[in-house]
């Protein structure tokens, strides 16, 4: 008898909650899931952005000016004028680059064309778009080869 009250009382107890959660708690696990599973889509999701922003919850930094953020920000989608205006055109063909006789992309400028490669050494950039893009001090030198390379207005 004493043990059958006993299991009934162990029973009653493990079916109440014993320690109150606080909601702070219970709002982190929340973030934390939802951030998983962000980060999850993003991992799988064809994007040029992930290359450069890998992780969802890091915000990569911007230059301070508004023309600055607007480039960076059209070089980390790659999709500029110079490399996309082709869609709004008749035939619809990507554009080569002149020199190299390969599709012009926002890489192959940055990273491979032997036009800008001068450019490239004077201004130090790193030999990747996700240091060249993702990066401040990079970001600032790449406005500069923009610059110089006469590219500003074209992206
Ligand atoms: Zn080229």
């Amino acid at each position: 008898m004493a043990n059958t009250l006993a299991k009934e009382a162990i029973l009653s107890v493990n079916s109440k909650p014993l320690i109150a959660v606080p909601s702070t708690d219970i709002k982190s696990l929340f973030r934390s899931r939802i951030v998983a599973s962000w980060q999850r889509k993003w991992d799988t999701h064809p994007s040029h952005l992930r290359k450069i922003q890998p992780s969802v919850t890091t915000r990569l930094p911007l230059p301070s000016t508004r023309q600055g953020q607007v480039l960076i920000s059209r070089l980390r989608l790659e999709h500029s004028r110079l490399t996309h205006a082709y869609l709004f055109s008749l035939d619809k063909v990507p554009p080569q680059c002149t020199k190299c006789k390969s599709v012009l992309t926002v890489e192959h400028i940055l990273l491979h064309c032997t036009t800008f490669q001068q450019n490239r050494i004077r201004w130090s950039l790193p030999p990747s778009l996700t240091e060249v893009l993702g990066d401040l001090p990079a970001v600032e030198k790449l406005l500069q080869f923009l610059t110089t390379a006469g590219l500003l207005q074209l992206i």
